[in-house]
């Protein structure tokens, strides 16, 4: 193993918040409010960020419209993942991190990966009241740079991940990992941009500057946008690969999708979210359409699905 000591780039200027005890909190609240709140971000009760898992995923489409691949999922890896952790990296985090589990061997349990600025407001907004003490302002929290992990059994992967760049936080932070590794990028201005764009789609009348800054401005346009996803949605702009994933998918472009499949005569209730039996109906579709049977709702089975409906 290397002992080369691995140093933080000069921009990792994140504030520090206790990842653990922000774990716990959401796994206590989780399942009470497994899909997302139907009201503001600034009125969504707590304590789990779960309750805008549809704004966050709108969040990181916007971002991967904007810059195709900064976030890519790394929930093919030989990983278990918590209920409220969004698998989400960088690239090149995600490929180092694919060469540590390739070398230990073992599964990896995910608390936490990525954090979308609209989960780091509610926290934010939540603060003492649920229990989070330190927060970090929404886009300063190294869980907002696809560069952060929290994992369990720290000491086992410690030296699988050093070797390809991953930087272990210390005692105060003990799940929590950094990649430093060739190719880390700060994204917290695109993150903040693909907010901006979002907000400025659904909200033609008062627009914000598209500078990627945070600041009270947007804050409290982020507070006004809907937990459960604007209406005008980035894949309206262009779609995003649909399947069975943890947290589940939702929004209206799986709401279409199941649409289309009862209208094919197959047994669903359409209702937005990209659970197990969307996923059993979906490979039903494709067996009988004569292609491949992955429940991956793609470029070539909407192209079955939405061409057998006219
Ligand atoms: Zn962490």
């Amino acid at each position: 193993m290397t002992n080369i000591e691995l140093k933080l780039p000069d921009w990792y200027d994140f504030e520090l918040e206790p990842c653990n005890d922000v774990h716990d909190r959401e796994e206590e609240a989780f399942d009470n409010q497994a899909k997302s709140y139907s009201g503001l971000i600034r009125k969504t009760p707590g304590c789990s960020t779960s309750a805008c898992n549809a704004l966050s995923q709108q969040l990181i489409h916007q971002m991967n419209v904007m810059l195709p691949n900064t976030l890519v999922s790394f929930d093919d890896l030989n990983v278990n993942l918590n209920k409220a952790a969004f698998p989400y990296l960088q690239a090149p985090a995600k490929a180092a991190l694919a060469k540590a589990i390739q070398e230990r061997g073992k599964t990896m349990t995910v608390n936490s990966g990525y954090r979308t600025i609209a989960q780091q407001l509610l926290l934010y907004n939540w603060g003492r009241g649920c229990g989070y003490h330190i927060v970090a302002r929404p886009g300063s929290s190294n869980h907002q740079s696809g560069l952060a992990l929290d994992i369990n059994d720290h000491a086992g992967w410690r030296p699988y991940l050093k070797k390809y760049g991953w930087r272990w936080f210390g005692p105060n932070d003990k799940p929590h990992f950094d990649y430093v590794g060739a190719g880390a990028k700060d994204i917290r201005q695109a993150t903040m941009k693909a907010f901006q764009q979002l907000w400025n789609n659904n909200n033609s009348n008062k627009k914000l500057i598209v500078d990627g800054q945070w600041g009270p401005k947007p804050e409290r346009c982020l507070n006004e946008s809907p937990s459960y996803g604007f209406k005008i949605a980035p894949w309206d702009e262009q779609p995003r690969l649909l399947r069975l994933s943890t947290p589940m998918m939702e929004g209206t472009d799986v709401f279409k999708v199941q649409k289309a499949l009862q209208e094919q005569g197959f047994d669903l209730k359409p209702d937005g979210y990209f659970g197990k039996g969307t996923d059993a109906v979906v490979k039903r579709f494709q067996e009988k359409s004569g292609i491949e049977i992955d429940g991956i709702v793609g470029p070539n089975t909407c192209a079955r699905l939405f061409a057998s409906n006219t």
